[in-house]
């Protein structure tokens, strides 16, 4: 019993120089709240312990203390150097902003702002106005609205357009995207009956037409995102369901996901949808996230028929929805270059990355690659031809021509390695791939390239001075 008395007390132990700096760096109530936590577990161990152990000294309770709040307070939201070569990381934020939607969104944030006033009459505006002249430009559609995002999008669409009637969707579409995000239960937690029809390979345009009946609600297509069904596949084209649906005088809605505003097949991927074709094609409400293909700020987005984007407007979950100012900003900033024409591959972060050239990469890859060597440890490092994938629930099979750096160290793990470039300054997330640590330089701007450096060299001398 003589290990209780030994526990130092808060008081005490708030008086030590190293936890009085971490009161500077972290508070004061959180290193209370932290010591009290560490004497709890403490005690707990010394009650289940069958063997005495020795009590830790006061210095080496503090500085435990103080790193287990360094470290947490470290692996928190923070900038990140993706180095994943996965471009649109859902666990990284997906798309990063342009400069200049990053500098409306600071605006916006900074200030009062008219996001319901109309600053020319004063009267009370639509939230969505500030983004539908420009969603209406570059895609083509009638009318606009944005939400929280895509899978808000789509049951409000179909809470408004669904109302307890059928929904009809191709059993080959009832996807799970990630995170127990599951269509069938998407429709129906939302107020649609489920009415899947053809096969899970094949569904023809007669397939939706013989299941159209009074209790008919809403056509609806959904992109498979990260999902294909190939070889003996066949699926109706998004113009002959827009032809079908309006002989039938049924709405008819098109998730297409991920949300490209440009043909992507000049980058290989001829079968990312893109939101202007969808709407060319006759589809009455479109459906897309904003922080995909896109390249802006996380949202959702409807475009289509002014009545049918109205109804949704009207749904009470809009509220519930609603984005705030800040999104806004940034997507109106992001519309703005694609209204540009092709300057926005150049000025969209995601667009730029996405066309970057195999042979930049090869050669940014070869010069880190030279420059860790000539730092000299316990470790190996060497130019790997990769690939780098779009991610964000688009094209799963097809990848872009890339290059890695492939690191080893003799004296630690390539997951330990991984973990220690995480809680770096930057943080850096690579790839842990046959024991072997992966640096993709895909998603990372070439302006990143010494801090990329400059913090696998830290944590690789940090490493080997640790072990
Ligand atoms: C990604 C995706 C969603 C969900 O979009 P979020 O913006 O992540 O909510 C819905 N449908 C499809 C087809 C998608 O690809």
């Amino acid at each position: 019993m003589t290990s209780f008395r030994e526990i130092p007390s808060v008081t005490a132990l708030l008086k030590t120089e190293v936890l009085l700096e971490a009161a500077d760096r972290h508070g004061q109530s959180a290193v209370t709240a932290e010591i009290r936590a560490a004497i709890e577990r403490l005690r707990k161990q010394i009650a289940t312990d069958e063997q005495p152990r020795e009590t830790p000294s006061m210095e080496t309770l503090a500085a435990r203390i103080a790193t287990t709040l360094d470290t947490r307070t470290r692996a928190l939201l923070r900038p990140v150097i993706n180095a994943t070569g996965v471009l649109l990381h859902t666990g990284l934020g997906r798309a990063p902003l342009a400069r200049a939607a990053a500098e409306a969104a600071f605006q916006a944030a900074e200030a009062y702002c008219s996001v319901e006033l109309d600053l020319d009459t004063g009267e009370r505006s639509k939230r969505s106005q500030a983004v539908a002249d420009l969603l209406q430009l570059v895609t083509g559609a009638e009318a606009a609205h944005v939400v929280n995002n895509n899978a808000g999008a789509l049951g409000l669409a179909l809470g408004a357009l669904a109302g307890g009637r059928e929904v009809i969707v191709s059993h080959g579409e009832l996807i799970e995207i990630g995170g127990g995000y599951r269509l069938p239960e998407v429709i129906e937690t939302f107020g649609g009956k489920l009415r899947a029809v053809g096969a899970t390979n094949k569904t023809r345009v007669d397939d939706y037409a013989r299941a159209i009946n009074s209790e008919t609600a809403v056509l609806l297509a959904v992109h498979p995102s990260n999902y294909r069904v190939s070889g003996f596949a066949e699926s109706p084209s998004i113009s002959a369901l827009a032809r079908l649906a309006r002989e039938k005088n049924i709405p008819f809605v098109h998730d297409i996901g991920s949300g490209a505003l440009i043909d992507l097949g000049r980058f290989g991927f001829p079968d990312e949808p893109v939101a202007q074709a969808s709407v060319k094609a006759g589809a009455d409400l479109v459906l897309f996230s904003g922080d995909k293909l896109l390249g802006g700020p996380q949202c959702g987005i409807v475009v289509g028929r002014e009545d049918l984007v109205q109804q949704v407007m009207r749904h009470p979950l809009n509220r519930a929805l609603r984005v705030d100012k800040v999104t806004l900003a940034a997507l109106r900033a992001t519309l703005a270059l694609y209204a540009q024409g092709d300057q926005a591959l150049k000025t969209v972060p995601l667009l730029r990355r996405m066309s970057a050239d195999a042979d930049d990469l090869r050669r940014r890859a070869e010069s880190l690659a030279e420059q860790l060597a000539a730092a000299d440890g316990p470790w190996n490092c060497k130019v790997v031809e990769d690939q780098a994938y779009l991610g964000g629930g688009t094209t799963p099979e097809q990848g872009l021509a890339s290059w890695s750096v492939a690191l080893t160290s003799t004296t630690q793990t390539a997951e330990a390695l991984a973990r220690t470039l995480r809680l770096g300054d930057p943080a850096i997330v690579p790839r842990v791939q046959h024991e072997r640590l992966i640096i993709n330089l895909h998603a990372v701007e070439p302006a990143d390239d010494h801090c990329l450096f400059n913090a696998i060299n830290a944590a690789l001398h940090q490493g080997a001075a640790t072990t």
